[in-house]
């Protein structure tokens, strides 16, 4: 059995946006980590700086998550871990189904849902005791959108999200006595760029006030409630959704 020393956790999307969040506020939290992206190098190498900078050793590793051989390369590349951050997702398109073109509602389900699941089933090969990991926890970045289910912007991305609730429910129970925590976040609409690729630059303007809370959230304070999920302080909890959505 592998127990590194300190907590040491694979962030996927780690780059950018409510990833790249994450990653600072473990490295403040004293976990080593690995940051996996797809395109944006640069993003990547920054992010890596600012962790660094805050005392946590960085490796960062090209890997697309809907190619289920990259996900093995790059749990390979990683190394023993204690905890996987499974967050890379994206909307992709902003419209009523019936005008969503099909490769979009492919590509959609594939990124935010099949994805996930490639990175949760290595996530558990690679920390479950019984497999000779150190035990650990799986955070999925799931979404507000799953229970909502997001009429006129995008019901394949709801839909996706929707699957990971479902499937942190079942693998939790799965891994529950191999020692690792299965857990979601769901953020409501967060100030990170997703919503300017998606095709609406003016999202967060326009969503932002029907809030509650009357704003969007910042991508930190998804982060913080990751932190709390991967700690010792959330020991019991697994097999939950967990939602930052400012009341909604
Ligand atoms: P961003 O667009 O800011 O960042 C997305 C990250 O995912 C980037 O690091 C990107 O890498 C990575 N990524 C995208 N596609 C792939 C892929 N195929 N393989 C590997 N990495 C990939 O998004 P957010 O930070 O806003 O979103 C993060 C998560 O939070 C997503 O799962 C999203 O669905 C969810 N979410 C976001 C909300 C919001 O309002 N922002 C609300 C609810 C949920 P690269 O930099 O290389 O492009």
């Amino acid at each position: 059995m592998t127990t590194p020393d300190r907590p040491r956790t694979l962030v996927t999307g780690g780059s950018r946006g409510i990833g790249a969040a994450v990653a600072r506020r473990l490295a403040r939290a004293g976990h080593d980590l690995v940051l996996a992206y797809r395109t944006d190098a640069e993003a990547a190498t920054r992010t890596a700086a600012e962790v660094e900078a805050l005392g946590a050793a960085c490796t960062v590793v090209r890997a697309d998550v809907v190619d289920p051989g990259a996900v093995d390369r790059l749990f390979s590349e990683a190394g023993p871990l204690t905890g996987v951050v499974s967050n890379a997702g994206a909307t992709l398109h902003i419209g009523p189904l019936a005008e969503t073109p099909v490769e979009v509602i492919a590509r959609t389900v594939e990124l935010n849902l099949t994805s996930a699941l490639y990175v949760a089933r290595a996530a558990v090969r690679a920390m479950s005791v019984s497999r000779g990991g150190s035990g650990g926890v799986l955070v999925t970045i799931g979404s507000g959108a799953a229970t909502t289910g997001s009429p006129g912007e995008y019901v394949q991305y709801a839909a996706a999200k929707a699957g990971v609730d479902a499937m942190t429910l079942g693998l939790a129970q799965e891994v529950a006595r191999d020692g690792v925590r299965v857990v979601a976040v769901a953020p409501g609409i967060i100030e990170t760029t997703i919503h300017a690729d998606a095709g609406e630059p003016g999202r967060l303007a326009r969503v932002g006030p029907s809030v509650p809370m009357g704003r969007p959230g910042e991508p930190s304070e998804v982060a913080d409630a990751v932190a709390w999920l991967m700690s010792p302080e959330a020991s019991y909890v697994t097999g939950t959704t967990v939602r930052v959505g400012g009341g909604r």
